[in-house]
């Protein structure tokens, strides 16, 4: 037994209330354990590839309070689908009312305000929130099913009243693996929200919720349709279901590594390219690299390992890169990364966000302090590391 981080912070899985831990490695996996003065000793499996967990998340706490670079905002609970699988845990609470959100707007430092849910299209008021977060020089930015931007008229309201970006969840290419996970069939109103984006050039991500037994093997698809419309999506972001919400009380947990080992497989790279990429080009991105979650460059990952002579002629470098590029993702693909590169979008935003959130038996809440992402909860009015924030949230439907 190893011993990887002698004191720690996280909560009791029962009470929720904070209590100290520690982390400690055993036969190449990573364990937290940890005790709660009322509930007992508590020991969980955190990482199951110990070189993962100390590349990437055995750090420091930051040393002063961290300015959130982006805040969700639930601005509603309410949903037009009923998904048994969500990150809130009931639909029930009432909407913040239309002021108290304008106030969070106004006083967040950062510069994205994400509007979620629930569905934030539910909300009456949501071109008023956009114009407002538009005012207050912030960029606005949608997090949505997509179901109410399959009517084009709404998609241009919405652009209308300012709307810069939309994170659309896309999480099945295969109908049955939806109701699994959305409980309907959705995937022809998904791509016809996505087409009418496309035509309104607001900028999109997609996101993709992975949860085991049920969607693994449409990750390659997703991972397609991203490069497929490489053009108009801004990135791909892929999370894994985990304790919070309506999550399935007993599901598989995938872990970090687990995730990258995936993502490997399809891009075709090695996981310890993804890790070691991951940490070279972190600051790329304006942030320090985040505990749970990286961010990976796509065509320098491809690129990594091709071995470019600084003196090479250029035009045999570009035939070089080619080569390298067009066997990893199809002759299209490389051509719309082309027109990408010399349109807009520079190419290192071609990109794909993986995370796993820490949930109510992982988490470390030394670690989350380097969390870029935040959430507002309004019981207390606090803005909190967006997976504490869920993870509390979840507790407050067992109160
Ligand atoms: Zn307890």
């Amino acid at each position: 037994m190893n011993i990887l981080k002698e004191h720690t912070r996280s909560i009791c899985p029962e009470c929720y209330e904070e209590i100290s831990a520690c982390v400690y490695e055993e036969d190449g996996r990573v364990f937290m354990n940890k005790n709660c003065p009322y509930h007992g000793k508590f020991t969980f499996l955190i990482e199951k590839d110990a070189w993962v967990y100390k590349k990437l998340m055995n750090k420091e706490p930051r040393p002063q309070k961290r300015c959130f670079e982006n805040i969700m905002i639930s601005v509603t609970h309410r949903c037009n689908l009923n998904c048994p699988i969500c990150y809130m845990p009931n639909k029930d609470t009432p909407d913040m009312q239309l002021e108290e959100i304008k106030k969070v707007i106004s006083n967040f430092s950062g510069e994205v305000i994400r509007l979620s849910g629930g569905e934030p299209t539910e909300r009456e008021d949501l071109r008023e929130l956009i114009r407002f977060t538009r005012q207050n020089n912030k960029l606005p930015a949608l997090i949505t099913n997509g179901l109410k931007l399959a009517d084009r008229d709404y998609v241009k309201q919405l652009k209308l009243a300012g709307l810069k970006g939309v994170h659309l969840s896309i999480n099945s290419f295969d109908d049955g693996a939806y109701k699994g996970i959305n409980a309907r069939r959705l995937l022809k109103v998904k791509l016809k929200a996505l087409n009418n984006l496309r035509k309104e050039k607001i900028d999109v991500t997609l996101g993709f919720m992975l949860a085991k037994g049920v969607n693994e093997k449409q990750l390659r698809k997703i991972y397609r349709l991203y490069l497929k419309n490489i053009r108009y999506v801004y990135f791909l972001t892929i999370r894994t279901e985990v304790f919070v919400g309506r999550s399935r009380p007993n599901h598989e947990q995938i872990y970090l590594s687990e995730l990258i080992a995936l993502l490997a497989g399809i891009i075709g790279v090695s996981k310890e390219d993804i890790v070691e990429h991951s940490l070279e080009y972190s600051h790329y991105f304006g942030q320090e690299h985040a505990p749970c979650h990286i961010n990976i460059s796509l065509i320098p990952l491809l690129l990594r390992r091709l071995e470019l002579k600084e003196t090479g002629n250029p035009l045999s470098k570009k035939l070089m890169i080619l080569m390298k590029l067009i066997p990893a993702i199809g002759i299209r693909n490389t051509f719309n990364i082309f027109i990408r590169k010399y349109t807009k979008k520079p190419e290192l935003s071609i990109r794909i966000n993986i995370r796993v959130w820490h949930d109510k038996y992982r988490i470390d809440l030394d670690e989350i302090t380097r969390c870029p992402s935040s959430h507002y909860v309004s019981e207390t009015d606090d803005i909190v590391p967006l997976c504490y924030g869920y993870t509390m949230n979840t507790h407050k439907l067992f109160l």
